[in-house]
């Protein structure tokens, strides 16, 4: 048995696929038969080409026009004859083994792009680079594990669950995942939940201490895993997985009930979500708004920034698809820290989480960034209730900056006749130490807070949520964590702004009647949370969830928090 961290609730049962980064090592050779050797180069190019058409379609079928184009722009390159013809030069004149004529020529027309300086020729030399890994790859004879086409009930075994892993991914045929690093709010554990696939994360070494084919049953909410289990603990876990399916089917209940405490106290009830695509979820779920949709993943697997009119069309999808009476909060661009864009060659930094992220990167990069950002935003809260949230902010200059933009580029648009919602609401992330403390001084200024725990607790505890040996520091349940979430409630509500949570704290039951008592107006939880999230609530009295924060706020240590709040939980 191994244990590692439940980050996605339910039970798996299945067989383990493993997804490893492919070994690409090669020798570099002398050969002697290089008229052989250009055949080989050319059946292996032959073979690219043809996996990368298949891509293209499936891309198309699957995601859109725009991210096929991008492989088609590979073909193009595959079938250039400059560049093909100077691999097979190097083959046939000065005798290079396949795979290093193929690594020499794409490195150099990829440093050679690259050195242009030229969005356009940036992005080409990331082409290029996909395009001698694909090479070396068919060259090698080194398989990949195709995403898109897992067998039934396969348990998902990687180092870590991408982004681009989960867009390939055919979810339905994927019964659990397992993975080496991440932990309850890295993005891997969001997007299984997101997906509902139970997932145990941080678990050290799996991906070597399973193989392929590997029986597994997987506890994703008690973080426990078992290899080639007896029959025993199939039939018990088989047993287990029955009743939480059916605990999740009587949650249907709570759709179209509004989301109150047993004595008629009234809250909001928001999701999170990370693509345009998620927001029919949140209906589905019956979300009463859009707490925080991540824009980040707008920017991610893709080869450069997106324009402004394709995020102002997602923008305005999701405000469409949620109707004009429901709020839907979109944050600004978070990016640093773990999540990483390649296309935008930020520096290596040696303390990412301290460094160069979020609101900081695009005060920087106004006019390729922010500007186009937030106009795309403005023109796309015309179509509904759109709010604007700016990440990891720590002073208040900062955010009188994004006003101060937002309000140029309002004069910009009336300048142009072009519609937009002229009391949109601005609001921030009560994420960092230095904005929890200086909550007072922002809700004069914010319309809104939404407290980001996943970041407090690590900014607070100095603890990254991703990393194993502290994650019995990294938990939500400090007092220091506790208090600083009350003093956020506090004083943002004293100011007049409105409080709401994105954390994932805003979903776990037992913080339910302490942020209550708080006074919290708002909750955004995954879509999949939100009838467990309105289920819990409606278990609680606000003068007994104000009784329950009473004696927790008198805990000292983050054990003694956890086991009181376990000991008083209501089910
Ligand atoms: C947070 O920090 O709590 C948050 C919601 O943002 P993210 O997890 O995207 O950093
Ligand atoms: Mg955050």
């Amino acid at each position: 048995m191994y244990n590692g961290i439940g980050a996605s609730a339910g039970i798996g049962i299945g067989s383990v696929v493993i997804v490893k980064e492919p070994n690409l090592d090669y020798q570099r050779v002398t050969i002697k038969d290089a008229s052989a050797e250009e055949s080989r180069f050319q059946a292996a190019l032959n073979a690219t080409i043809a996996k990368t058409q298949a891509m293209a379609e499936d891309m198309r079928k699957r995601v859109g026009e725009k991210e096929a184009e991008i492989l088609e722009g590979h073909m193009l390159l595959l079938m250039d004859p400059e560049m093909t013809g100077q691999i097979v030069n190097s083959i046939k004149e000065n005798l290079m083994n396949a795979e290093a004529a193929v690594e020499q020529t794409c490195n150099m027309y990829r440093d050679m792009f690259a050195s242009l300086d030229d969005e356009m020729f940036q992005q080409r030399a990331t082409d290029v680079n996909d395009i001698k890994t694909r090479l070396l790859k068919d060259l090698l004879g080194v398989e990949e594990v195709d995403l898109g086409n897992l067998p039934e009930n396969t348990i998902l075994v990687a180092e870590d669950l991408t982004p681009s892993m989960t867009a390939s991914l055919n979810a339905e045929n994927v019964a659990g995942i397992l993975t080496e690093i991440g932990g309850r709010t890295s993005h891997s554990a969001i997007l299984a939940r997101a997906l509902e696939i139970p997932a145990v994360l941080s678990i050290p070494d799996i991906t070597n201490k399973v193989a392929g084919g590997d029986k597994v049953v997987l506890d994703g909410d008690k973080g426990v895993v078992y290899v080639n289990p007896d029959d025993s603990v199939v039939a018990e876990y088989t047993e287990k997985r029955r009743v939480f399916l059916e605990e999740k089917a009587a949650l249907q209940k709570f759709v179209g009930k509004p989301t109150e405490t047993a004595d008629g106290h009234r809250v909001e009830l928001c999701a999170n979500i990370g693509k345009p695509e998620d927001a029919k979820k949140v209906v589905e779920c019956d979300g009463e708004g859009i707490g925080l949709f991540r824009t980040e993943f707008l920017f991610m697997d893709r080869p450069q920034v997106p324009t402004e009119d394709e995020q102002f069309d997602a923008y305005k999808t999701v405000a469409e698809t949620l109707g004009a009476d429901k709020p839907v909060i979109i944050r600004t661009l978070d990016v640093g820290g773990d999540k990483e864009i390649p296309y935008l060659n930020l520096p290596k930094e040696e303390n990412p989480f301290l460094g160069y992220r979020a609101v900081r990167l695009c005060l920087n990069r106004e006019e390729d960034i922010y500007r186009p950002q937030l106009r795309a935003l403005l023109r796309a809260s015309a179509f509904g209730d759109i709010r604007i949230m700016v990440p990891m902010i720590t002073c208040v200059d900062e955010l009188r900056r994004v006003k101060q933009i937002l309000s140029e580029l309002m004069t910009e648009l009336d300048a142009k006749e072009i519609p937009y919602n002229k009391d949109i609401k601005v609001g921030i992330m009560v994420e960092t130490p230095a904005s929890m403390i200086m909550a007072d001084a922002f809700a004069a200024e914010a319309d809104f807070f939404s407290i980001g725990t996943n970041d407090l607790t690590g900014y607070t505890m100095c603890a990254d949520r991703g990393n194993p040996d502290v994650a019995y520091l990294y938990s939500a349940y400090n007092p220091a964590v506790i208090r600083s979430i009350e003093r956020t409630i506090k004083l943002g509500k004293e100011g007049g702004a409105i409080v709401g949570m994105c954390g994932e704290a805003a979903a776990d039951p037992l913080l339910a009647p302490l942020l209550l008592a708080f006074g919290m107006d708002e909750f955004s939880v995954s879509a999949t949370s939100i009838l467990t999230t309105r289920k819990v609530i409606s278990l609680w009295t606000m003068e007994e969830a104000k009784a329950v924060a009473e004696k927790a706020l008198t805990f000292v240590t983050e054990a003694e928090v956890k086991a009181y709040l376990e000991s008083v939980a209501k089910k």
